[in-house]
């Protein structure tokens, strides 16, 4: 069968897969939301945008002729794994997963887990902290409205209108991070609280290494249901699975 594939990516194992299948003779297309301001350069083709929902995934899987889909999105890109979920099965095209474990709690950590983002705004309902909020840009007016907090805001891009906090410190930084590098920063900036997405990987690992290390809280929020579908944790179980499909 002559593979056609479109890879969601976003992430570093969307690039990773980028690579492994720039040495092989597959056609493949990465895809991006357009979210951030600098997309790695990548050794296959690209494209930057939305698609239209559900009905506009389908209408570029038909136009283009796409054979497989790898979701190799965020584990908190929910809306983009349903689409593709649903878009792949009406579609008739073969859809798996590029993904990550989540993170598990290990000795020393003290996190309190949350469902979503309303759960940890919820949570902050408390006296004054100093919180490292690394949830990236999305979401962060969900947090202004607590202002006595101190917030040291961790983000990709500079962002075009500074976050509404009266108390914070914006760190534009790229991962992935080291442990080394964000211990030093919650000491620089006398973090006291961590509020982390469950993102699993290693790049934004190093903050709750370097949270239980200082043996700080964090607010850890669960990933979101996604739905049903075969998943792999390595680009080469990915490549396996395009041969024999
Ligand atoms: P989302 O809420 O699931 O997606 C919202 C919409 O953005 C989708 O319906 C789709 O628009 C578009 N979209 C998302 N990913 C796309 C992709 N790879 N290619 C083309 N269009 C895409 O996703 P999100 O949370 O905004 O994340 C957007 C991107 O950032 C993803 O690629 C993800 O891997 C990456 N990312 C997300 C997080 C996070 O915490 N959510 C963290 C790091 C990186 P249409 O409906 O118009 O097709």
């Amino acid at each position: 069968m002559q593979h056609n594939l479109l890879i969601l990516g976003g992430t570093s194992e969307a690039s990773a897969l980028a690579h492994l299948i720039a040495k092989t003779d597959i056609k493949a297309i990465i895809s991006y939301a357009g979210r951030v301001q600098r997309i790695r350069p990548q050794p296959i083709q690209k494209r930057i945008g939305g698609f239209g929902g559900i009905e506009g995934l389908k209408a570029y899987i038909k136009d283009e002729q796409i054979t497989h889909v790898i979701d190799a999105t965020h584990p908190f890109a929910a809306q983009m794994s349903a689409n593709a979920h649903t878009a792949c099965a009406q579609s008739g095209v073969h859809l798996a997963a590029l993904t990550r474990p989540a993170w598990q709690p290990e000795t020393g950590d003290n996190w309190h887990q949350v469902a979503d983002i309303r759960q940890a705004v919820e949570w902050l309902e408390k006296p004054a902290r100093r919180v490292m909020l690394a949830i990236g840009r999305l979401h962060l007016d969900a947090f202004s409205a607590l202002k006595h907090h101190f917030y040291l805001l961790r983000l990709v891009d500079s962002p075009e209108i500074a976050p509404d906090f009266p108390n914070k410190k914006l760190l534009v930084s790229r991962g992935p991070f080291t442990p080394e590098a964000d211990l030093k920063i919650l000491k620089e900036h006398q973090i006291d609280l961590v509020i982390s997405k469950n993102a699993g990987g290693q790049g934004a690992y190093a903050k709750i290494l370097a949270a239980r290390e200082l043996g700080i809280d964090v607010v850890m929020i669960n990933r979101p249901v996604l739905p049903q579908r075969l998943e792999f944790y390595h680009p080469e179980a990915v490549l396996d699975w395009l041969y024999q499909s």
